[in-house]
């Protein structure tokens, strides 16, 4: 089993050391491998991703955006409904201003048949519950027939004896659990609406019918948003996961999106947090570069087929295009979507977006370490 403190829906991430009292007792788990990397090696996906690294160097030097390739991963959102009112969740809140819906099945797969080429990874979520959508098994069976990875983010609640075995037959490669307290209070404190009980039990349950099952899939990770209210359970979580048998354990800093939320949430442990919180102000910790490797390897996808450049555009702000009306190449290459980059070239800070996003700063990883 590993541990890491990173940021939400990071795939890339450096991390920085965090010593814990109970980090030895987790030493005795080997390493597992995430990801079986050779499997989805393509000489086309090798060559793309070469072109998608070079055109970003040279886009940094020349301070204009080139871009050769296509990305490597993609987050494509199921739906934006959810079954929990999370306080800094606008899904769960009710404060998207789009329209709320699911994803068809063929418009899945029509989206798959366009990226599956150079792309090799898809986390099936962004906003919203993934398991509200009732077409995600058939989406994650045609993305991994087409040799795609599939990542997908729950909270677990819809977890149940009635569909266990469903979930587990088509099991996206790896399923994150979102768990955030280890008791009702801790729990319900940010995951309004659910309960600690059902979360607990919806990830034993999955666990304990994969070993019966004898299945590899899907690699399990819990997830932990580290906050004021749980930061006392971070050595407990670890234990708890260990119990579980969980491939994985990961603590998230907490994304706030209000001064007012950050003096209630951020932890006391200023090392758990990604902000300086002073003079009625939040601040990411590190100096913001201009520049944003997740606008030349990466592309978010709502549920109704708009594309907008990363995960931190909840409510698509940015729209750049709609896949209803023009194929995902046009819209990476169009006009929209190079004068992004070009903003966030010359001046990362005049989007306010972009100055509450850790994209390519290390602050947001701790590795526990003996
Ligand atoms: S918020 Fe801005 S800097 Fe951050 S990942 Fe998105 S586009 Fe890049």
């Amino acid at each position: 089993m590993e541990f890491y403190y990173h940021a939400k829906q990071s795939a890339f991430w450096n991390p920085i050391p965090l010593s814990l009292k109970n980090a030895e007792t987790y030493k005795k788990y080997s390493s597992i491998l995430e990801i079986n990397i050779l499997k989805y090696i393509t000489l086309r996906r090798i060559a793309n991703a070469a072109k998608v690294v070079s055109s970003f160097i040279a886009s940094i030097t020349l301070r204009k955006p080139i871009v050769w390739g296509m990305p490597i991963s993609y987050s494509v959102e199921p739906t934006n409904h959810c079954n929990l009112q999370c306080p800094e969740c606008p899904s769960g809140l009710g404060a998207l201003t789009r329209p709320l819906g699911l994803l068809k099945l063929e418009d899945f797969k029509s989206f798959v048949d366009q990226i599956k080429h150079d792309g090799f990874y898809v986390q099936l979520y962004f906003q919203g519950e993934p398991y509200i959508n009732k077409n995600l098994p058939g989406m994650i069976e045609y993305a991994q027939k087409n040799n795609i990875y599939i990542s997908v983010s729950t909270n677990g609640l819809l977890v149940s004896e009635k569909n266990i075995d469903n979930i587990l037959e088509s099991a996206p490669d790896k399923l994150i659990f979102s768990i955030d307290g280890l008791d009702e209070e801790t729990y319900q404190n940010y995951r309004v609406g659910g309960t600690f009980k059902d979360a607990d039990s919806g990830l034993k349950l999955l666990l304990k019918r994969k070993k019966e099952l004898k299945k590899k899939k899907p690699f399990v990770e819990l997830q932990f948003i580290v906050m004021k209210q749980n930061e006392h359970q971070i050595d407990d979580v670890l234990k708890y996961g260990e119990d579980a048998g969980v491939d994985k354990v990961v603590l998230k800093t907490m994304q706030v999106s209000s001064y007012e939320n950050a003096l209630h949430f951020l932890p006391s442990n200023k090392k758990y947090r990604r902000y300086i919180v002073e003079d009625g102000k939040i601040r990411i910790k590190n100096k913001l570069r201009n520049h944003c490797f997740a606008l030349w390897r990466t592309s978010v996808i709502t549920w109704d087929g708009k594309v907008v450049p990363c995960c931190f555009d909840k409510d698509a702000n940015y729209e750049l295009g709609k896949l209803s009306s023009l194929s995902f190449k046009e819209i990476w290459t169009s006009e929209g979507y190079t004068d992004f980059r070009k903003g966030v070239l010359d001046n990362r800070t005049g989007l306010s977006m972009c100055t509450n996003c850790t994209e390519g700063l290390k602050i947001n990883i701790l590795q526990i370490e003996n």
